[in-house]
Parts: C-alpha cells; sequence; structure tokens
C-alpha cells in the first residue's frame, strides 16, 4: 500500500573533500548566509589540528567566532546542556563541530535542540555520523544513537584526516561494510513487518560498501585516494539516512550486535572495528558469502577476529546471544534466528571469529 504522508528528507547542502579544504571554511559560512557570527566546537587535540586555524581563518573573514574545547572523550547530555548554555549567550548564525565522533555528534544535537544550521569538519574518518543526521550520546537509556539533524555544509580535509592513525580509517571502513547487512535487515523488516522500506536509500547505502569492497586494495596508510574513496562512502551513508529519516539503511544486526559488545566488553573497541566483525557473523546468518566480506576487511587491515580487538571468545558469544534485545522494535535477521549460547558459538566458530 503506498503512503500518503509526507516524506520529510535532510541533505546537506555542501560537501567538500580534498585537499587543504579547511582554508574554504570562511567561503563556505559567507555562502550559505553566516557571515556574522559562528559557534565551534572542538577537543583539546583536534583545536591544534584543526580547531585553531578554523577560528583564525573565520577571524580573517570578520566572522565573530566563539569557541568551546570540549575535554571529555565521549559525548554526554550533560555536555549537550553545558554547551547549549554557552551557545545561547553567543547567540551565533552556526554551529561547527570539528573532530573525530563526538565532537561532532555534541554540535550536531545542540544545534538540532537550538535550530540553528550545523557544519561538520571531520578531523577522522572512523564512522558514518560526519554527514548523518543522527548523533551518539552517552549515558542515555539507550546505546544507539538519537536523532538530531543533517549538516548543512561537511568541509572533509584529507590533509587533516590522513594524519589520524590509519586505525580509524579501517574503523570508518567496518562501518561502512556493515551496509550489506544492513540493507538486508532492513528489506527483511519491511517484508516481515511492513516496516517502512525505500528501494532508492538502501541501493545508496549499498552502493557505499561496494565502492569500499571494489577499492580495497587502495585503503591503505597515507593513501588520499584511498581515503577519498571512504569518505565519499561515509558520506553517502549519511545521506542515506537523512533521506530515509530512520538510520535503518546504514545500521542492522551488526550494529545491534556492536552496541551489546559496547554493553558487555569491559574494553570495548571502536565503533566501526566491531559492526565489520559483526557484519561477517551477520552475512553468515543472511546466507550471504561472509568470507568475501572477511576478505574485503582483512584487505582493508581491519580487525576480522576477536583476539585483533583484544576481545574475549565469551563475551563476542554473549553479545551475540543479547543483540536482539538492544533494540526490541528494530526486526533484524537475529529475531528470525533467535541465538542460544550453543548457536552463538557455532556462529562465531564457523566464521573463525573466536
Ligand atoms: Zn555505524
Amino acid at each position: 500500500m503506498l503512503s500518503t504522508r509526507p516524506h520529510y528528507m535532510q541533505l546537506p547542502r555542501e560537501v567538500i573533500v580534498g585537499d587543504e579544504t579547511l582554508s574554504l571554511i570562511g567561503d563556505v559560512c559567507r555562502r550559505l548566509g553566516f557571515s556574522k557570527s559562528a559557534f565551534l566546537i572542538t577537543g583539546p587535540q583536534t583545536f591544534s589540528i584543526a580547531g585553531e586555524r578554523a577560528v583564525e581563518l573565520l577571524q580573517h573573514e570578520n566572522i565573530e567566532a566563539n569557541y568551546v574545547i570540549v575535554n571529555s572523550r565521549d559525548a554526554t547530555m550533560s555536555d549537550v546542556e553545558a554547551i547549549e548554555e554557552k551557545i545561547r549567550r553567543c547567540k551565533p548564525q552556526v554551529v561547527i563541530g570539528i573532530g573525530g565522533g563526538a565532537k561532532i555528534d555534541l554540535a550536531k544535537l545542540c544545534s538540532a535542540r537550538l535550530g540553528i544550521p550545523f557544519i561538520s569538519i571531520p578531523t577522522t574518518a572512523s564512522h558514518d555520523g560526519m554527514a548523518s543526521p543522527f548523533a551518539s550520546i552517552k549515558g542515555l537509556d539507550r546505546p544507539y544513537s538519537i536523532m538530531a539533524h543533517s549538516p548543512i555544509a561537511v568541509i572533509a580535509d584529507t590533509k587533516i584526516i590522513i594524519q589520524a592513525p590509519f586505525r580509524f580509517l579501517a574503523s570508518g571502513c567496518g562501518d561502512i561494510i556493515a551496509k550489506f547487512t544492513s540493507t538486508l535487515d532492513w528489506k527483511l523488516a519491511h517484508d516481515r513487518r511492513n516496516e517502512y522500506y525505500a528501494e532508492y536509500t538502501s541501493s545508496l547505502a549499498l552502493m557505499s560498501a561496494r565502492h569500499v569492497a571494489e577499492n580495497a586494495q587502495i585503503i591503505k596508510p597515507g593513501s588520499e585516494e584511498g581515503l577519498r574513496v571512504v569518505l565519499e562512502a561515509l558520506v553517502s551513508c549519511g545521506v542515506a539516512m537523512g533521506i530515509a529519516g530512520t538510520s535503518r539503511p546504514c545500521s542492522g544486526s551488526e550494529h545491534l550486535f556492536s552496541h551489546a559488545l559496547d554493553i558487555i566488553a569491559d574494553k570495548p573497541a571502536m565503533h566501526g572495528e566491531q559492526c565489520g566483525i559483526g557484519t561477517i557473523m551477520m552475512a553468515y546468518l543472511h546466507g550471504i558469502d561472509w568470507r568475501h566480506i572477511r576478505m574485503i576487511l582483512e584487505t582493508i587491515g581491519a580487525p576480522t577476529r576477536a583476539e585483533d580487538i583484544r576481545v574475549e571468545p565469551e563475551v563476542i558469544v554473549d553479545a551475540l546471544v543479547h543483540a536482539a534485545e538492544i533494540r526490541p522494535e528494530r526486526y533484524t535477521i537475529l529475531n528470525e534466528k533467535k541465538l542460544t549460547h550453543k548457536s552463538a558459538r557455532e556462529i562465531a566458530e564457523v566464521t573463525e571469529v573466536i
């Protein structure tokens, strides 16, 4: 049955990927009508890597640039409230998030709650949040991301991002490869539960995974060409979520496994690393070529085994068993397979994750 309800899509207006693109921040702000004031959210490290320069560039353009340096590694609701207070006092035209994940998430959520546009300037490429409308905030009643809004612009400076340890980029690839199973889970939810599903959006997310798979050989430390592939794919994933209005195209059973690990493991690994490993096992459950997915991750140098991310085999099994409970409303292959400790262990062993 065709839905007659309006469907709301959010898209970035400008996406700039390339060498030295941070220097364009003043132009971007002016073009978008933010010629008076901006408020930047950054971390202590990212301030020296990019934040300080961004402030200078804006001031050079006579754009008032206030900023806050957030020390905490994770974005929490108390951070959001404290920063909102500062933003309210400065009344900027635009909020700019500069950082890996948490600072972008803070900028995204604070600006959404205050109804101010936001610009995303990632300093790493470790997950697909840089262009998406979703923010990961720790300490809430749920371990997954919440709706905020899409950035009005994304400025991805390859000269800056290439300096981050390669582990971050490999993690980003894991988050992209996850789309091989998240799109299958979304279709499954549509078939079984009549959940909203959009073929176009699903294809866009899947295309990102294929783009990375086809270019796995060139994604290696120091390769700007490889980094561009990953950045393009990450932006497409964010855009897919913005069009869908849900994280569905990009987050399925493999993400539930990663969220479960975040809760169960003493020292969880990076989000994309866990999602990549989850994708191998969920691909097995879906009956698709899990060996091919593992090979892509291995080619890139992303983790494929529990020992690669220093997580005990028992913890992997526990996370598999409890993954479906993380988000009961999100129907995935896990609802069909109903894993026990015995069957979960078998899956992890067959796929050589443990
Ligand atoms: Zn993800």
